[in-house]
């Protein structure tokens, strides 16, 4: 019989416990800090179609040593407290990995949302909201959500609505979740975010040869290889920006009914349309399909993006996975075992806690946003665009020549909100892969970019607790 393998935050633990030894902590730092400060569990029932429906919710809180505490809340049929426990502390960890000054949070609701009317999402949504408020589980100062795997910009406006209802008083009631609408307070940039991170986050590993060499690769991501599992938020924008911006080509995409390949490379948008319509990748055109998805996973690649849910690579099937590097879009899809195996074979993993950071880090800008009640760039893109032109005219009048057209366009090009957020949201990527490659270049204990990103962590976390005095 196979033996078992950890649990999703039993495997969290382990990757802590691993950089955690070393380092030279005060007895009892550690554990302090991988501890989960509190969950709250709850039970609540809504009526429609005629009858009463329960549903079981939670919320942790995995760190509190930067409030407010962050984390998304995740609608599906399958969570539960160790998952939502594990994800909080992912949380905890990528916040300070990208420093994004929040603690750790996370939600779940069990519940398939495919199989509820809108109204009745509203519904449940909502009075789940509404347990979670009374008890400041929602809360701007203090815990703030974001979309997770189920949920999205319209559930964020449900819980936002929600809130401002229940507290009209509190002027910053808007910034009491993020992933919102534009219209509800919102930030342009944020759906795309974790995937736009994702694919920055890759441009700047291939920008450094010695690394790609590593991984047993060479040259830029054009023309690479990549199989993508799960064509949701995440999946859908990093497989669409890597194929129309940086030329990669995705051999295969996998989804809950199958996977299907093509050598020649999938139009992303094409097969998200034909997702969106059929509720499946199946009679997809132009494309070979197998029902066993998972078998995807193993194909020969260059790239491997798992963009789903957790424990999709195990000691199970990481013996037969081509893929040179993976790329870790969803949290937790490598188990503590399959991570060691894969680290032996010469493996080279981009670890979630880092990799998918780009959503918390722009939901940090949207938080930022609704603090101070203004949109970025309203102040200053016009003051940007005319110091432009008068860059311009100064230079034509030294001169003697014309400034071309081109040139002129992009001097007189003010930041908007999106171009400010992408550039956040690039320079945080970008700079926490130099500070985890450095870390794991420079100490020879530390195996690899996981653990190297774990130590970033609790070096943060351990210096915020040691200088608070507790
Ligand atoms: P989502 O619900 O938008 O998409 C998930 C996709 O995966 C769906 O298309 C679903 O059909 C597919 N899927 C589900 N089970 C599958 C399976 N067994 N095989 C193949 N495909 C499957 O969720 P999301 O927001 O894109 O989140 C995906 C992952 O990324 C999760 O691990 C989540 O925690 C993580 N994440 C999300 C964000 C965010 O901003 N949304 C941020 C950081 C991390």
């Amino acid at each position: 019989m196979a033996k078992r393998e950890h649990t999703f935050k039993e495997s969290v633990d382990l990757m802590f416990d691993r950089a955690a030894a070393t380092l030279d902590l005060p007895t009892g730092l550690a554990d302090q800090i991988k501890a989960n400060n509190n969950v709250y569990q709850v039970r609540f029932f809504v009526k429609f179609r005629d009858s009463y429906h329960i549903f079981t919710g939670w919320r942790s809180v995995h760190s509190e040593h930067r409030l407010p505490v962050k984390g998304g809340i995740r609608f599906s049929p399958t969570v539960d407290q160790d998952d939502v426990e594990a994800l909080a502390a992912l949380m905890t960890y990528k916040c300070a990995i990208v420093d994004v000054p929040f603690g750790g949070s996370k939600g779940g609701l069990r519940i398939d949302p495919r199989k509820f009317t809108e109204f009745e999402l509203e519904r449940i949504t909502r009075r789940f909201a509404q347990e979670l408020i009374k008890k400041d589980y929602i809360n701007p100062s203090q815990n703030v959500p974001a979309p997770d795997m189920g949920t999205g910009p319209r559930e964020m406006a449900w819980i936002a609505d929600t809130y401002q209802t229940l507290h009209p008083e509190d002027l910053n009631a808007i910034a009491c979740v993020t992933g919102k609408p534009l219209s509800q307070g919102g930030i342009e940039g944020r759906v795309e975010a974790t995937g736009r991170g994702v694919q920055y986050a890759l441009q700047e590993f291939f920008r450094h040869p010695e690394d790609v060499k590593r991984a047993g690769l060479e040259g830029g991501l054009g023309g690479k290889k990549i199989v993508i599992q799960g064509l949701g938020n995440v999946g859908f924008h990093v497989a669409k920006f890597l194929e129309e911006e940086d030329d990669a080509k995705i051999v295969s995409i996998i989804e809950r009914d199958g996977a299907l390949f093509s050598d020649q490379g999938l139009s992303v948008e094409k097969v998200f349309a034909h997702l969106q319509e059929h509720g499946g990748v199946k009679g997809f055109e132009n494309a070979t399909y197998t029902q066993d998805g998972a078998s995807a996973l193993e194909a020969e690649c260059d790239i491997l993006i798992p963009a789903a849910l957790e424990g999709q690579i195990t000691l199970q099937n990481a013996p037969r996975i081509r893929a040179h590097l993976i790329a870790e879009a969803a949290n937790g899809p490598v188990t503590y075992e399959a991570d060691n195996y894969l680290r032996e074979q010469g493996k080279v993993i981009l670890p979630d806690a880092f990799l998918n950071a780009g959503g918390v880090t722009v939901s940090y800008f949207e938080w930022i946003k609704n603090l101070s009640h203004i949109r970025f760039g309203r102040l200053d893109r016009r003051h940007e665009e005319i110091r432009g032109q008068q860059i311009i005219d100064a230079l034509e009048e030294l001169l003697g020549k014309s400034v071309p057209d081109h040139l002129k366009s992009n001097l007189t090009h003010g930041g908007d909100e999106l171009d400010l957020v992408r550039s956040g949201l690039e320079d945080t990527m970008r700079t926490a892969y130099q500070n985890i490659r450095e870390i794991h270049l420079s100490r020879d204990e530390i195996p690899d970019l996981r653990t190297a990103s774990f130590v970033i962590a609790i070096e943060k976390i351990s210096r915020a607790y040691i200088e608070m005095g507790l």
